[in-house]
């Protein structure tokens, strides 16, 4: 599992995590919702449910292993 730790403040709706991917290390678009979070690379058009936490400066988002849904 791939812990990643972003300082995003009010607004973690959606961003990108530069390196995020952790096939490829690509940039990971992030959608946040009440339901969930979404993230996709760009790159090699990974898509996984990330895991998220909101903490008090932003949101921490565990990726789990399992890439396919
Ligand atoms: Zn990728």
């Amino acid at each position: 599992m791939t812990e990643f730790e972003s300082n995003l403040g009010e607004r973690f709706a959606e961003f990108v995590l530069p390196d995020g991917c952790v096939l490829c290390g690509g940039a990971v678009s992030v959608r946040a919702t009440p339901a969930g979070a979404h993230s996709y690379c760009a790159r090699c058009h990974w898509l996984s449910k990330p895991r998220m936490r909101v903490k008090e400066n932003g949101v921490e988002l565990s990726f789990g292993a399992t890439a396919t849904a």
